[in-house]
């Protein structure tokens, strides 16, 4: 049974960090504001939770970041990324907005780590959350509930329906359906990526074997109502950012930690035992991403990163063991390969080692951090794709108001985070930015929907 329960001038669908901003700021604006998650409150906080920086422009050093990141070189580092799928107009704008945004988070009560503490790597461009992601979704939970936003947990947005100026939304809490009309609504939901259905659809099998990340509470359904309603898509929902994880890590909530470091440093086979691709390519912070891809399209979507004694001292352990043996078939025998395919990969690889670490002769070659996988005992780590978000998302204009395929706005709908983010990052991944778009957005569309709800 549906029975209309409640009114509220603005509506924040989801609980992590782009609802969070949203919601203070729609609150601060003067509105009456509710926020539904369907998460429990033990996983309150979306992703955000696993985050831990942010990545800002800014002209001159600051005790919270080094250094100067001036708003042209986060304009390259974005255009380097997402090609020709950024929307200029709104990339400029999170550009413009990113150098308030540390001082407005904190004004909400979030802190950051010191740009002097020698914990932290050097970074002139991203600004570290102290405590980390946790920290941060505390702090701004403790912020909204003190301003009087009202927090409801374990209730999932299922639908929206605009009517006479207020749009009904149907939520679905403790196994009953409830509709509460809103002046506004902020949808905060983040991707798709914890509804395997939808990923089998677009990856096929091969998703079977994804590991989620983050949250398992981020299924896309509010998305999906969104562009049944006629909200415009952007992005592709074919493609994730994922990166290289241990593929023993935990169906969800895996966290930062289960990422693997090492794989440039030896060689990547896949269940078969064979090489496939460069591993010396990237060695920069771009090879977990890179390698998060690739494993996704091999077979069985697994791979294998393979070491020997002497190169595993150039790299951090997985969380999880190696596994090992004491000779190359061995180690195959332990992987569930035949024992003489990847003797013969490593014998062939070997042979093809040059001084200055390359290879030669070999296909496909190793370009750079080559050496022989030659000293016993041997290790290996089995690799997975980790998902940390889907790709497609709603279209929006700089009020963060969610657009139909005619360019008009969606009643009285606005979009921040992960749902809009494919607006500027259409494919590709920028560290740091995931979390200044939502925090950029929420605010515009928690301002936004507070205004539109006074209308
Ligand atoms: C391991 C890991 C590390 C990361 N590190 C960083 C980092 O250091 N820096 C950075 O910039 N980014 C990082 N990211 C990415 C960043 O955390 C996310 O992009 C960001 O937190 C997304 O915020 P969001 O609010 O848009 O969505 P999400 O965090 O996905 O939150 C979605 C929220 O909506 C709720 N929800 C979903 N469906 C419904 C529904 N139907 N009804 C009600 N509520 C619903 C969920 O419960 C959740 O609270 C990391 C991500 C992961 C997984």
């Amino acid at each position: 049974m549906t029975n209309v329960l409640h009114e509220c001038d603005v509506l924040v669908a989801g609980g992590g960090n782009a609802a969070l901003c949203a919601a203070i700021s729609a609150r601060r604006s003067g509105a009456a504001v509710m926020m539904l998650d369907s998460a429990p409150r033990a996983l309150r906080g979306g992703n955000a939770r696993h985050s831990r920086n942010f990545r800002i422009a800014h002209d001159e050093p600051s005790p919270w970041i080094q250094g100067r990141y001036p708003a042209g070189d986060y304009w390259s580092d974005l255009q380097g990324v997402a090609g020709s799928a950024v929307d200029e107009t709104l990339a400029h704008l999170l550009i413009g907005e990113s150098a308030g945004i540390l001082g407005w988070m904190i004004g909400n009560g979030v802190r950051f780590q010191s740009a002097d503490d020698d914990a932290l790597p050097y970074s002139r461009k991203t600004a570290f959350f102290l405590g980390g992601g946790k920290a941060l979704v505390n702090a701004l939970y403790a912020t909204a509930e003190g301003l009087g936003v009202v927090v409801r947990h374990d209730s999932e947005v299922r639908a929206f329906h605009p009517a006479d100026g207020l749009t009904a939304v149907t939520v679905l809490r403790d196994g009953r359906k409830e509709t509460i009309r809103a002046g506004a609504v902020v949808v905060a939901t983040g991707g798709f990526q914890a509804d395997g259905d939808w990923l089998r659809d677009r990856w096929g099998e091969a998703a079977d074997g994804f590991v989620i990340r983050g949250t398992p509470h981020a299924t896309g359904r509010p998305l999906k109502a969104l562009l049944e309603s006629g909200a415009d898509p952007v992005g592709a929902s074919g493609l994730c950012h994922m990166v290289a994880v241990d593929g023993r890590s935990p169906g969800f909530d895996g966290g930062i930690v289960t990422r693997l470091d090492g794989v440039a440093y030896g060689i990547v086979v896949d269940r078969n035992g064979r090489r496939f691709a460069d591993e010396g390519e990237h060695v920069g912070p771009t090879r977990f991403s890179v390698w998060g891809d690739r494993v996704a399209r091999c077979p069985g979507a697994v791979a294998f990163s393979i070491f020997d004694t002497a190169i595993e001292r150039g790299f951090r352990p997985s969380i999880f063991p190696a596994v090992r043996a004491a000779s190359i078939g061995g180690l195959a025998a332990e992987l569930g390969m035949l024992p003489a395919v990847l003797e013969s990969t490593v014998a062939a690889f070997n042979a093809a080692v040059r001084a200055g670490g390359h290879t030669e002769g070999i296909l496909p070659a190793k370009t750079r951090l080559a050496a022989p996988v030659a000293v016993p005992p041997f290790g290996a780590y089995p690799m997975r794709a980790g998902v940390t978000s889907t790709c497609l998302g709603v279209r929006v204009d700089c009020k963060a108001r969610v657009l139909r395929s005619d360019g008009q706005p969606l009643g009285g709908i606005f979009a921040a985070g992960v749902i809009m983010a494919p607006n500027i990052l259409g494919h590709g991944y920028l560290a740091g930015s995931a979390m200044t778009i939502g925090s950029v957005f929420g605010r515009i569309a928690g301002r936004e929907a507070a205004a539109h709800a006074r209308r």
